[in-house]
């Protein structure tokens, strides 16, 4: 990529198959058709299919495409593809390009060697890919010139059944849509609404390390994070200090991250400032749900790559190093119609603030109602260290609405609100309701899920999962409560007065506040008075994702995303037993490591400086000085080395064991694998800070934290 500076309007898509580029391309009538699939979900047309398969190849092959690939999102959170030439020879000396209709719309992948959480028999390991034409195809452009088209596209089971993050996502846009359109229609604010959209605007935050310092230390390379390491001296003291000071390769890493982007049409701005040394966040606008989703992934992967050719390592797990702030992804969510309107905004009109209110408390009882299936949807072995340390979100989810807006919530539950509160306020239009703020100035960082404004932001998704799954449960539990309130809402009749309305608005709103008001919380959520007063509320409290997984089983989860055709129970279980899975293999592999590195890295080291101690008072003695305090430090450290041997040796038997049942298998681990993990790190972080320098295998924590 050129260094010289580029407009981002002239580089912004340039790598999409984009609405524009369909539309100075394609026939009219099949740009038109496209469309009404694209944004009305109408079935798609074959022939279309066979005249925008060539189209888009015309298109990938003049911007040097090569090769296509399916790209697709299987269960085990991260993207997959397939590359197939697009050309062939021509038996004449040349080439052709080749690429049909139904290479695009449906692919094969070889399914086995994906997770499906028991969908699928291995001998009957079929599974498809399907076109997602509401989602852009772009090109990615790899070294050495490549260049690939990629499909964006669903992936299925020959019996239908979802192995994928999108389809359940897209199913749960639709499940709200639906819902949405009728509390609209009672309103009769739905005049030109045909759908009702989730948006999404995820905000990233990683670590950027010295790519040869991440190759030096084998727990980063196969565990993304760092098992051993001793806090450095000052660590996240310095953050005044490191704020502005980004080291130029790191922010020409970011620029061309940004760069990147825009070409995929990813609408980016980049954050630097981040609370940890070495730790920065990135932001895009908002998008539909499900484009924010793909694209978010995008954005993972151009970090990772890009981070690369600067020589740099980008790590997006959630707690790289012990004693530093971890990363995570805000996920902000509002719902909007395809007329623009952000049902989350408290706007001035008469019934649309009344409307307001009904989408908000909607949220409320749906969070409130679901808890624990929020909670469970963020849920992983990475994510554990996160939720309810110091500086993230609680696991404990609750719902920070700010002083106005929990003001207004009090009021409306009395029945007599009277109380114009400070700021730019809002007419309710009902005489009954208090004036309602816009913003509430105030910002609860400590909150899972805070309003801000006019979306709710869901804090707690872990910074390398894909948004999509955590969103597929928020639209489906919202669309729950949706379809109940308007359910109420229309027992008033088909258009009912405005006193009517309001009247059977405000009954129901009154009921449902005094019902699920315990879920609002807007205190610090950090303190361990929070956790007296959440139990006492009856809140969920489950502290680690061992506890939350059943959640993803439960009948009350399986009932749920059936009634709204999000997800069928096998396709439920399925998910329930790859988290599962999952946090088995994780933390496996993060013990076998730090066995191996205590073993071959850490003995070694601690062994040669015992030598060193070893010698020094040998010559002391054998020149006759008598030194008990040097004996008394060789007897020290020799204690530590056999601490060493000793923890490494249980923590070896602890990760040996194994059980058939996988939940078996993860209580184990949450009982035996992880104490011992965390006793061998206690020794070894001693260690770290007795052993002489030189003789340290592992890059430290100074090392890997104050880039140059
Ligand atoms: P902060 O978290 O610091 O308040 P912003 O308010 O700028 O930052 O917003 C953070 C993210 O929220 C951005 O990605 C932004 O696009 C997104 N966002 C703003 N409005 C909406 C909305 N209606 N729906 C979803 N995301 C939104
Ligand atoms: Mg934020």
């Amino acid at each position: 990529m050129s260094e010289s500076p580029e407009r981002v309007d002239e580089i912004f898509s340039a790598d999409v198959f984009s609405r524009a580029v369909m539309r100075q391309r394609l026939p009219k009538e099949v740009y038109k058709s496209l469309l009404r699939t694209i944004d009305r979900g109408e079935p798609l047309d074959s022939k279309v299919a066979d005249v925008v398969a060539a189209t888009m190849k015309d298109w990938a092959v003049e911007n040097g495409a090569t090769h296509f690939t399916h790209w697709f999102q299987p269960l085990t959170g991260l993207t997959a593809e397939k590359h197939d030439s697009l050309v062939s020879p021509d038996g004449q000396g040349g080439v052709v390009f080749n690429f049909s209709g139904s290479d695009l719309v449906q692919g094969e992948p070889d399914a086995s060697s994906f997770p499906s959480g028991g969908l699928r028999a291995t001998f009957e390991a079929r599974g498809y890919t399907a076109w997602d034409p509401t989602s852009p195809a772009f090109l990615i452009r790899g070294q050495g010139g490549t260049v690939t088209l990629c499909i964006p596209t669903a992936f299925v089971s020959w019996t239908g059944e979802a192995l994928d993050t999108k389809i359940p996502l897209l199913r749960s846009m639709e499940a709200l849509s639906k819902q949405a359109r009728r509390i609209l229609k009672v309103f009769g604010t739905d005049a030109g609404v045909s759908q009702v959209f989730t948006t999404v605007g995820p905000e990233q935050e990683y670590f950027l390390i010295d790519r040869d310092l991440f190759f030096a230390r084998p727990d980063l390379l196969s565990c993304e994070r760092t098992l051993f390491g001793s806090r450095p001296p000052k660590g996240q003291q310095l953050e005044d200090q490191y704020f502005g000071t980004i080291p130029a390769r790191v922010l020409a890493c970011m620029h061309e991250v940004e760069r990147e982007l825009w070409r995929l049409g990813v609408p980016v701005k980049t954050r630097h400032n981040e609370v940890a040394p070495g730790q920065y966040e990135i932001a895009p606008l908002f998008e539909q749900s499900h484009i924010a989703s793909d694209h978010q992934m995008l954005t993972m992967e151009t970090i990772k790559r890009v981070a690369q050719r600067h020589g740099l390592a980008a790590l997006l797990h959630e707690k790289p190093f012990a004693g530093i702030n971890g990363s995570g992804k805000h996920n902000n969510w509002s719902m909007s119609t395809d007329t623009g309107v952000n049902l989350l905004d408290p706007q001035d009109e008469t019934h649309t603030n009344l409307q307001f209110l009904v989408f908000l408390v909607a949220v409320m009882r749906a969070v409130d109602l679901h808890a624990d299936l929020l909670r469970a949807s963020i849920a992983s072995a990475a994510n554990d260290h996160r939720l309810g340390a110091n500086e993230a979100p609680p696991a404990i989810i609750s719902i920070f609405m700010g002083a106005m807006l929990s003001d207004i919530l009090e009021q409306v539950e009395q029945g007599l609100p009277k109380r114009t509160l400070r700021g730019g306020t809002l007419d309710l239009g009902a005489r009954t309701l208090p004036q309602l703020p816009r913003h509430s100035g105030d910002r609860n960082r400590t909150s899972p899920f805070a309003f801000t404004g006019n979306k709710f932001e869901f804090r707690a998704v872990g910074s390398s999962a894909s948004i999509a799954w955590p969103n597929t449960v928020l639209n489906t539990i919202v669309a729950e409560s949706l379809d109940y309130i308007a359910t109420e809402l229309e027992k008033a009749g088909a258009n009912p007065s405005p006193a009517k309305l309001q009247e059977a608005v405000l009954k129901i709103l009154k009921r449902e506040i005094k019902e699920h008001k315990r879920v609002i919380f807007d205190g610090d959520n950090y303190t361990p008075e929070w956790h007296k007063e959440a139990s006492k509320r009856g809140l969920p409290i489950m502290a680690d994702s061992v506890a939350a997984f059943p959640i993803l089983k439960s009948k009350k989860t399986v009932d749920l995303f059936k009634a709204y055709g999000v997800l069928n129970k096998a396709e439920v279980d399925s998910r329930y037993h790859i988290s599962v899975e999952k946090y088995v293999k994780q933390i496996g592999i993060e013990a076998d490591t730090a066995v191996t590195i205590a073993r071959t890295m850490v003995l070694p080291a601690a062994l040669q400086h015992q030598e060193l101690l070893a010698g020094a008072l040998n010559g002391l003695e054998s020149a006759g000085v008598k030194s008990p305090e040097q004996k008394k430090a060789l007897e020290d450290f020799a204690g530590l080395v056999s601490a060493l041997r000793k923890t490494t040796a249980k923590l070896e038997k602890a990760a040996a064991h194994h059980s058939d049942d996988p939940y078996k298998h993860a209580q184990h681990i949450r009982a035996d694998v992880k104490p011992a993990m965390a006793e061998l790190r206690g020794v070894v972080d001693t260690l770290e800070t007795w052993v002489a320098s030189e003789l340290w295998p592992l890059p430290t924590y100074q090392d890997m934290l104050f880039l140059e």
